[in-house]
């Protein structure tokens, strides 16, 4: 069965339904948050009742003003109405943060591009050869004859810009996708402002935060992976705000290199790990082995442990694949 085999089903089940719940995953991206928003969007342009949920945290300055838009808390879905719950860029049901008990009874439609993660949900669309989730629900909306409106299509830009890197990652052969995003510019989305949005407006500390990791920053196995991190103090003396991209540009640009790891030590004995490849050496596969996720050129996962235990052990499973 190929994801356009389900596009049928899914519009359907959009019909067929009149309240809805879009989640995404926790720690949200402008891939999850364009998916969530222009789907809600949509739907309430066709009359359609939406809730719009995050567990957070916001982090990510390019996305922080539409944080107000979503809400923190699981809504509670009168029984009488037909209740949907879609869940947007997210892998697995524990990713979205919101504990599985805490899900009103409903059934659930999955929208990802990711290449790996739990068969979960009743209806799935879900598609790994797709550059973002963002391009699914553009997808949906130009085959139900409802073409996004340039806010729907801004934000929908802005996600696919999010998970390509700014066009950085797209491959040969993928035509479609720039004829896709091509659309959402004539549509109204500004490729000048979009870049300016995730590039720009960041805080001095976060820049400062950028030169600590760098100047940690070491190679192992012969150049080919570059490994630094940020500690729990870091955060303290210069804020918490997360930079999406730059500093894996500038750890990627080492000549040699080939993967690089960033650790985030938390202060609650855990150490959230990002992980980025420039080769064939696919990083989903040793994000899964610590119970994470992700597609084969970007992904993550939380390890627990400190820094250091940690540290040791990602050099031990990379060792299989590096020495
Ligand atoms: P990040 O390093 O957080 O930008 O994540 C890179 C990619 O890996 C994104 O597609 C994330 O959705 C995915 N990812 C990151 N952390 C996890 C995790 N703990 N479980 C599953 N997927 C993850
Ligand atoms: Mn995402
Ligand atoms: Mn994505």
């Amino acid at each position: 069965m190929t994801p356009e085999s389900a596009v049928p089903e899914v519009l359907r089940a959009l019909d067929d339904h009149d309240e809805f719940i879009i989640l995404g995953h926790e720690d949200p991206d402008a891939d999850c948050l364009g998916s969530q928003l222009a789907a809600g969007s949509w739907l309430e342009r066709k009359g359609k009742r939406v809730h719009l949920c995050s567990a957070g945290p916001w982090s990510r300055p390019e996305i922080a003003e539409w944080e107000s838009r979503f809400s923190r808390r699981l809504p509670k879905i009168d029984p009488d109405r037909s209740g949907l719950i879609i869940i947007m860029d997210c892998s697995s049901p524990e990713r979205t943060g919101f504990p599985g008990d805490s899900w009103p009874d409903l059934p659930v439609l999955v929208i990802d591009h990711h290449a790996a993660g739990s068969d979960y949900g009743d209806i799935r669309f879900v598609d790994p050869s797709s550059p973002s989730t963002t391009l699914l629900v553009q997808q949906l909306m130009e085959t139900a004859g409802d073409p996004p409106n340039p806010e729907e299509a801004e934000i929908l830009f802005l996600g696919f810009c999010t998970d390509t890197g700014y066009f950085r990652h797209v491959e040969p052969g993928q035509s479609a996708p720039l004829e896709a995003v091509a659309r959402l510019v004539g549509a109204g989305a500004s490729p000048a402002e979009t870049f300016r949005l995730l590039a720009g407006g960041r805080s001095l500390g976060s820049r400062k935060l950028l030169g600590r990791v760098l100047d940690r920053a070491d190679v192992y196995f012969d150049g080919r992976l570059v490994l630094s991190w940020e500690t729990w103090k870091d955060w303290r003396e210069l804020g918490s705000e997360r930079d999406s991209d730059m500093l894996y540009q500038l750890l990627t640009s080492i000549a040699g290199v080939e993967v690089a790891v960033v650790i985030r030590e938390q202060n609650d004995g855990n150490c959230v790990v990002g992980l980025r490849s420039i080769t064939d050496l696919d990083v989903a596969d040793i994000a899964r082995f610590f119970g994470g996720g992700g597609h084969r050129k970007a992904a993550g996962c939380t390890v627990s442990g400190d820094l250091n235990d940690v540290i040791e052990h990602l050099m031990q499973i990379f060792a299989d694949r590096l020495d």
